[in-house]
Protein backbone atom coordinates (compact mmCIF):
# COMPACT_ATOMS: atom_id res chain seq x y z
CA UNK A 1 0.00 0.00 0.00
CA UNK A 2 2.64 2.54 0.74
CA UNK A 3 5.14 1.67 -2.24
CA UNK A 4 1.97 2.07 -4.53
CA UNK A 5 1.75 5.46 -2.43
CA UNK A 6 5.71 6.29 -2.39
CA UNK A 7 4.99 5.78 -6.29
CA UNK A 8 2.11 8.02 -6.48
CA UNK A 9 3.42 10.93 -4.75
CA UNK A 10 6.79 10.48 -6.70
CA UNK A 11 5.07 11.13 -10.09
CA UNK A 12 3.38 14.05 -8.48
CA UNK A 13 6.95 15.59 -7.61
CA UNK A 14 8.20 14.56 -10.71
CA UNK A 15 5.16 16.43 -12.19
CA UNK A 16 5.79 19.65 -10.85
CA UNK A 17 9.43 19.82 -11.31
CA UNK A 18 9.15 19.43 -14.48
CA UNK A 19 6.38 21.48 -15.21
CA UNK A 20 8.60 23.97 -13.59
CA UNK A 21 11.72 22.91 -15.64
CA UNK A 22 10.20 23.30 -19.19
CA UNK A 23 8.61 26.60 -18.63
CA UNK A 24 11.71 27.68 -17.06
CA UNK A 25 13.25 26.51 -20.15
CA UNK A 26 10.71 27.49 -22.39
CA UNK A 27 11.00 30.90 -21.35
CA UNK A 28 15.04 31.34 -21.60
CA UNK A 29 14.76 30.32 -25.49
CA UNK A 30 12.17 32.05 -25.89
CA UNK A 31 14.29 35.11 -24.69
CA UNK A 32 17.42 34.11 -26.27
CA UNK A 33 15.97 33.54 -29.72
CA UNK A 34 14.30 36.81 -29.59
CA UNK A 35 17.80 38.49 -28.67
CA UNK A 36 19.72 36.67 -31.74
CA UNK A 37 17.17 37.82 -34.12
CA UNK A 38 17.03 41.21 -33.21
CA UNK A 39 20.53 40.79 -33.13
CA UNK A 40 20.49 39.59 -36.54
CA UNK A 41 18.21 42.33 -37.66
CA UNK A 42 20.44 45.29 -36.00
CA UNK A 43 23.14 43.15 -38.25
CA UNK A 44 21.53 43.63 -41.58
CA UNK A 45 20.81 47.11 -40.65
CA UNK A 46 24.32 47.93 -40.29
CA UNK A 47 25.65 46.50 -43.27
CA UNK A 48 22.51 47.07 -45.42
CA UNK A 49 24.80 50.69 -46.83
CA UNK A 50 27.50 48.04 -47.26
CA UNK A 51 26.29 45.67 -50.24
CA UNK A 52 27.35 48.30 -52.86
CA UNK A 53 30.96 48.62 -51.45
CA UNK A 54 31.37 44.80 -50.68
CA UNK A 55 30.79 42.05 -53.10
CA UNK A 56 30.74 39.13 -50.21
CA UNK A 57 28.14 41.00 -48.45
CA UNK A 58 25.19 38.46 -49.17
CA UNK A 59 28.56 35.80 -48.38
CA UNK A 60 28.82 37.42 -45.36
CA UNK A 61 25.00 37.71 -44.16
CA UNK A 62 24.51 34.01 -44.77
CA UNK A 63 27.23 33.14 -42.37
CA UNK A 64 26.37 35.06 -39.66
CA UNK A 65 22.45 33.71 -40.62
CA UNK A 66 23.86 29.94 -40.18
CA UNK A 67 26.02 31.25 -36.65
CA UNK A 68 22.63 32.31 -35.31
CA UNK A 69 20.80 29.11 -36.25
CA UNK A 70 23.76 26.99 -35.05
CA UNK A 71 23.65 29.03 -31.80
CA UNK A 72 19.76 28.33 -32.07
CA UNK A 73 20.01 24.74 -32.06
CA UNK A 74 23.16 24.61 -29.77
CA UNK A 75 20.95 26.36 -26.76
CA UNK A 76 17.82 23.65 -27.75
CA UNK A 77 19.85 20.70 -27.44
CA UNK A 78 21.94 22.10 -24.42
CA UNK A 79 18.04 22.60 -22.78
CA UNK A 80 16.84 19.24 -23.38
CA UNK A 81 19.82 17.67 -21.82
CA UNK A 82 19.75 19.84 -18.68
CA UNK A 83 15.77 18.86 -18.43
CA UNK A 84 16.65 15.09 -19.13
CA UNK A 85 19.14 15.53 -16.31
CA UNK A 86 16.52 17.39 -14.48
CA UNK A 87 14.15 14.65 -14.76
CA UNK A 88 16.27 12.08 -13.89
CA UNK A 89 17.61 14.02 -10.59
CA UNK A 90 13.59 14.76 -9.68
CA UNK A 91 13.01 11.72 -10.02
CA UNK A 92 15.92 9.92 -7.88
CA UNK A 93 15.09 13.25 -4.87
CA UNK A 94 11.45 12.60 -5.65
CA UNK A 95 11.13 8.94 -4.57
CA UNK A 96 13.11 10.08 -1.36
CA UNK A 97 11.44 12.80 -0.79
CA UNK A 98 7.99 10.54 -0.70
CA UNK A 99 9.43 7.82 1.09
CA UNK A 100 10.31 10.68 3.83
CA UNK A 101 7.09 12.24 3.96
CA UNK A 102 5.23 8.77 3.94
CA UNK A 103 7.21 7.21 6.82
CA UNK A 104 5.61 9.62 9.50
CA UNK A 105 2.12 8.11 8.57
CA UNK A 106 3.25 4.87 7.49
CA UNK A 107 4.61 4.66 11.35
CA UNK A 108 1.48 6.23 12.49
CA UNK A 109 -0.53 3.36 10.63
CA UNK A 110 1.73 0.74 11.92
CA UNK A 111 1.23 2.12 15.76
CA UNK A 112 -2.75 2.18 15.15
CA UNK A 113 -2.94 -1.23 13.31
CA UNK A 114 -0.39 -2.53 16.51
CA UNK A 115 -2.82 -0.90 19.01
CA UNK A 116 -5.76 -2.36 17.58
CA UNK A 117 -4.17 -5.54 17.50
CA UNK A 118 -3.28 -5.48 21.25
CA UNK A 119 -6.85 -3.66 22.04
CA UNK A 120 -8.42 -6.22 20.73
CA UNK A 121 -6.18 -8.87 22.12
CA UNK A 122 -6.99 -7.74 25.77
CA UNK A 123 -10.50 -7.68 25.22
CA UNK A 124 -10.84 -10.67 23.88
CA UNK A 125 -10.15 -12.79 27.06
CA UNK A 126 -12.40 -11.63 29.68
CA UNK A 127 -14.72 -11.36 26.78
CA UNK A 128 -14.41 -15.28 26.46
CA UNK A 129 -14.37 -15.95 29.84
CA UNK A 130 -17.77 -13.79 30.82
CA UNK A 131 -18.88 -15.77 28.11
CA UNK A 132 -17.97 -19.06 29.32
CA UNK A 133 -19.19 -18.31 32.91
CA UNK A 134 -22.59 -17.72 31.49
CA UNK A 135 -22.95 -20.36 29.03
CA UNK A 136 -21.72 -22.68 31.95
CA UNK A 137 -24.29 -21.34 34.43
CA UNK A 138 -27.23 -21.22 32.59
CA UNK A 139 -26.56 -25.01 31.77
CA UNK A 140 -26.89 -25.98 34.99
CA UNK A 141 -30.33 -26.95 35.90
CA UNK A 142 -29.31 -26.90 39.27
CA UNK A 143 -28.81 -23.17 39.55
CA UNK A 144 -30.37 -21.83 42.21
CA UNK A 145 -31.53 -18.02 42.67
CA UNK A 146 -28.79 -17.67 45.49
CA UNK A 147 -25.83 -19.27 43.13
CA UNK A 148 -27.31 -17.00 40.57
CA UNK A 149 -27.10 -13.90 42.23
CA UNK A 150 -23.74 -14.48 42.75
CA UNK A 151 -22.60 -15.25 39.21
CA UNK A 152 -24.03 -12.50 38.02
CA UNK A 153 -22.50 -10.34 40.68
CA UNK A 154 -19.00 -11.72 39.11
CA UNK A 155 -20.26 -10.84 35.53
CA UNK A 156 -20.84 -7.45 37.00
CA UNK A 157 -17.27 -7.51 38.39
CA UNK A 158 -15.96 -8.46 34.81
CA UNK A 159 -18.61 -6.02 33.32
CA UNK A 160 -16.91 -3.36 35.46
CA UNK A 161 -13.54 -4.44 34.33
CA UNK A 162 -13.74 -4.54 30.58
CA UNK A 163 -15.68 -1.16 30.77
CA UNK A 164 -12.72 0.51 32.60
CA UNK A 165 -10.36 -1.20 29.78
CA UNK A 166 -12.37 0.11 27.35
CA UNK A 167 -12.54 3.92 28.63
CA UNK A 168 -8.94 3.59 29.31
CA UNK A 169 -8.02 2.61 25.72
CA UNK A 170 -10.45 5.40 24.34
CA UNK A 171 -8.57 7.61 26.65
CA UNK A 172 -5.12 6.12 25.14
CA UNK A 173 -6.99 6.78 21.48
CA UNK A 174 -7.48 10.35 22.25
CA UNK A 175 -4.22 10.83 23.09
CA UNK A 176 -2.27 8.93 20.43
CA UNK A 177 -4.67 10.88 17.99
CA UNK A 178 -3.42 14.09 19.80
CA UNK A 179 -7.06 15.84 19.46
CA UNK A 180 -5.29 18.91 20.41
CA UNK A 181 -7.11 19.65 23.75
CA UNK A 182 -7.41 23.24 25.50
CA UNK A 183 -4.65 24.67 27.30
CA UNK A 184 -5.13 26.88 30.08
CA UNK A 185 -2.92 28.09 33.56
CA UNK A 186 -3.55 25.27 36.08
CA UNK A 187 -2.47 25.47 40.14
CA UNK A 188 -0.30 22.48 40.25
CA UNK A 189 -0.92 22.24 44.42
CA UNK A 190 -5.18 21.90 43.52
CA UNK A 191 -4.49 19.31 41.21
CA UNK A 192 -2.35 17.15 43.10
CA UNK A 193 -5.35 17.82 45.95
CA UNK A 194 -7.96 16.87 43.98
CA UNK A 195 -6.40 13.30 42.22
CA UNK A 196 -5.73 12.82 46.38
CA UNK A 197 -9.35 13.25 47.33
CA UNK A 198 -10.27 11.16 44.21
CA UNK A 199 -8.09 8.20 45.54
CA UNK A 200 -8.19 8.79 49.08
CA UNK A 201 -11.25 6.31 49.67
CA UNK A 202 -9.09 3.69 48.37
CA UNK A 203 -5.89 4.73 50.67
CA UNK A 204 -8.64 5.00 53.65
CA UNK A 205 -9.60 0.88 52.55
CA UNK A 206 -5.77 -0.63 53.09
CA UNK A 207 -5.22 2.03 55.98
CA UNK A 208 -2.05 3.99 53.85
CA UNK A 209 -1.69 7.57 55.01
CA UNK A 210 -1.10 10.10 52.19
CA UNK A 211 1.79 12.82 53.27
CA UNK A 212 2.01 16.15 50.95
CA UNK A 213 4.49 18.77 50.95
CA UNK A 214 3.21 21.03 47.69
CA UNK A 215 4.44 24.39 46.47
CA UNK A 216 1.43 26.57 44.91
CA UNK A 217 2.98 27.13 41.24
CA UNK A 218 0.76 27.48 38.08
CA UNK A 219 1.77 25.37 35.08
CA UNK A 220 0.10 25.42 32.12
CA UNK A 221 -2.09 22.49 30.72
CA UNK A 222 -5.23 20.65 30.87
CA UNK A 223 -6.94 20.70 34.31
CA UNK A 224 -8.74 17.01 33.95
CA UNK A 225 -5.91 15.43 31.80
CA UNK A 226 -3.51 16.52 34.96
CA UNK A 227 -6.23 15.36 37.32
CA UNK A 228 -5.74 11.99 35.63
CA UNK A 229 -2.59 12.08 35.55
CA UNK A 230 -1.95 12.13 39.26
CA UNK A 231 -4.76 9.76 39.74
CA UNK A 232 -2.76 7.28 37.93
CA UNK A 233 0.67 7.16 39.81
CA UNK A 234 -1.58 7.26 42.95
CA UNK A 235 -3.45 4.76 42.41
CA UNK A 236 -0.38 2.72 41.85
CA UNK A 237 1.21 3.99 44.59
CA UNK A 238 -1.67 2.91 47.02
CA UNK A 239 -2.04 -0.83 44.58
CA UNK A 240 1.26 -1.63 44.94
CA UNK A 241 2.08 -0.57 48.43
CA UNK A 242 1.24 -2.88 51.32
CA UNK A 243 -1.62 -2.20 53.69
CA UNK A 244 -0.19 0.39 56.74
CA UNK A 245 1.81 2.16 54.92
CA UNK A 246 2.41 5.86 53.66
CA UNK A 247 2.57 7.83 50.50
CA UNK A 248 4.54 10.93 49.99
CA UNK A 249 3.82 13.42 47.30
CA UNK A 250 5.91 16.61 47.49
CA UNK A 251 6.97 19.67 44.63
CA UNK A 252 10.37 20.63 43.85
CA UNK A 253 10.63 24.17 41.92
CA UNK A 254 13.78 23.73 39.68
CA UNK A 255 14.26 27.17 37.75
CA UNK A 256 11.67 26.73 35.06
CA UNK A 257 9.81 23.77 36.37
CA UNK A 258 8.27 21.78 38.74
CA UNK A 259 8.97 18.20 39.79
CA UNK A 260 6.37 16.28 41.34
CA UNK A 261 7.48 13.53 43.59
CA UNK A 262 5.35 10.68 44.29
CA UNK A 263 6.86 7.91 46.33
CA UNK A 264 5.46 4.43 48.07
CA UNK A 265 7.22 2.23 50.26
CA UNK A 266 5.32 -0.61 48.09
CA UNK A 267 6.86 -3.92 46.65
CA UNK A 268 8.68 -1.82 44.12
CA UNK A 269 9.36 -2.59 40.52
CA UNK A 270 12.44 -5.49 39.32
CA UNK A 271 15.27 -3.82 37.46
CA UNK A 272 14.31 -5.90 34.43
CA UNK A 273 10.49 -4.33 34.15
CA UNK A 274 11.74 -0.90 34.80
CA UNK A 275 12.60 -0.32 30.87
CA UNK A 276 9.04 -1.49 30.06
CA UNK A 277 6.46 0.12 32.61
CA UNK A 278 5.41 2.73 30.27
CA UNK A 279 4.19 0.54 27.64
CA UNK A 280 1.03 -0.31 26.47
CA UNK A 281 0.10 -3.53 28.15
CA UNK A 282 2.64 -3.62 29.70
CA UNK A 283 2.87 -5.07 33.85
CA UNK A 284 5.25 -6.48 35.86
CA UNK A 285 5.40 -10.24 37.31
CA UNK A 286 1.95 -10.62 37.51
CA UNK A 287 2.74 -13.27 40.64
CA UNK A 288 4.64 -10.51 42.24
CA UNK A 289 2.27 -7.47 41.43
CA UNK A 290 -1.33 -9.55 41.98
CA UNK A 291 -3.84 -7.73 43.49
CA UNK A 292 -7.65 -8.15 43.72
CA UNK A 293 -8.09 -4.83 41.28
CA UNK A 294 -5.35 -6.17 39.10
CA UNK A 295 -4.88 -3.68 36.08
CA UNK A 296 -4.52 -3.88 32.32
CA UNK A 297 -1.08 -2.55 32.21
CA UNK A 298 -3.22 1.03 30.46
CA UNK A 299 -2.36 3.50 33.09
CA UNK A 300 1.39 4.34 32.86
CA UNK A 301 1.06 4.52 29.27
CA UNK A 302 -1.49 7.23 29.04
CA UNK A 303 0.47 8.94 31.80
CA UNK A 304 3.54 9.17 29.88
CA UNK A 305 1.20 10.55 26.90
CA UNK A 306 -0.44 13.13 29.33
CA UNK A 307 2.95 13.88 30.29
CA UNK A 308 4.47 14.37 26.73
CA UNK A 309 1.57 16.67 25.98
CA UNK A 310 2.64 18.57 28.69
CA UNK A 311 6.06 18.64 27.51
CA UNK A 312 7.20 17.40 30.50
CA UNK A 313 9.43 14.10 31.37
CA UNK A 314 8.95 11.26 33.86
CA UNK A 315 11.24 9.11 35.11
CA UNK A 316 11.09 6.30 37.81
CA UNK A 317 13.15 4.99 40.74
CA UNK A 318 12.46 1.80 42.06
CA UNK A 319 13.75 -0.88 44.50
CA UNK A 320 12.34 -4.18 45.22
CA UNK A 321 10.48 -4.56 48.38
CA UNK A 322 11.68 -0.86 49.12
CA UNK A 323 9.44 1.31 47.06
CA UNK A 324 9.07 3.36 44.07
CA UNK A 325 9.68 6.76 43.19
CA UNK A 326 7.71 8.31 40.28
CA UNK A 327 9.30 12.14 39.25
CA UNK A 328 7.38 14.24 36.82
CA UNK A 329 8.44 17.49 35.72
CA UNK A 330 6.30 19.88 33.84
CA UNK A 331 7.20 22.95 32.90
CA UNK A 332 5.74 26.27 34.84
CA UNK A 333 3.45 29.10 33.27
CA UNK A 334 5.52 32.27 33.10
P1 LIG B 1 -1.49 -1.54 35.84
O1 LIG B 1 -2.88 -1.23 35.45
O2 LIG B 1 -1.10 -2.97 35.66
O3 LIG B 1 -1.13 -0.98 37.17
P2 LIG B 1 0.26 0.49 34.79
O4 LIG B 1 0.54 0.87 33.40
O5 LIG B 1 -0.32 1.53 35.68
O6 LIG B 1 -0.65 -0.79 34.73
O7 LIG B 1 1.59 -0.04 35.42
C1 LIG B 1 2.40 -0.96 34.72
C2 LIG B 1 3.16 -1.83 35.67
O8 LIG B 1 4.12 -1.06 36.41
C3 LIG B 1 2.29 -2.46 36.74
O9 LIG B 1 1.79 -3.70 36.28
C4 LIG B 1 3.22 -2.63 37.91
O10 LIG B 1 3.88 -3.86 37.82
C5 LIG B 1 4.25 -1.53 37.72
N1 LIG B 1 4.02 -0.39 38.66
C6 LIG B 1 3.50 0.80 38.36
N2 LIG B 1 3.48 1.62 39.43
C7 LIG B 1 4.02 0.91 40.45
C8 LIG B 1 4.31 1.19 41.83
N3 LIG B 1 4.02 2.36 42.38
N4 LIG B 1 4.88 0.19 42.56
C9 LIG B 1 5.18 -0.98 42.00
N5 LIG B 1 4.96 -1.31 40.71
C10 LIG B 1 4.38 -0.39 39.96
Amino acid sequence: MFQAARIKLTFWYLLICVMISFVFSLAIFTILQRDLQLNEIRFEQRFASMQDIDPDFYIHLQLHRQDVHATEDELLTKLIYINLFILGAASVAGYFLAGRTLKPIKMMVEKQNLFIADASHELRTPLTALKTAIEVNLRNSKLDIKKARLVLKENLKDVDRLKNLSDNLLSLAKLQANTGYLKEPVSLKQTLENAVNNVSFLAKQKKISIEKNLHDVTVEGNKDRLIELFIIFLDNAIKYSHANSSITIETLVQNSSIETIINDHGIGIHEKDIPHIFERFYRADSSRSHTSNEGYGLGLAIAKEIVDAHKGTVSVESKQSRGTSFRILLPIKR
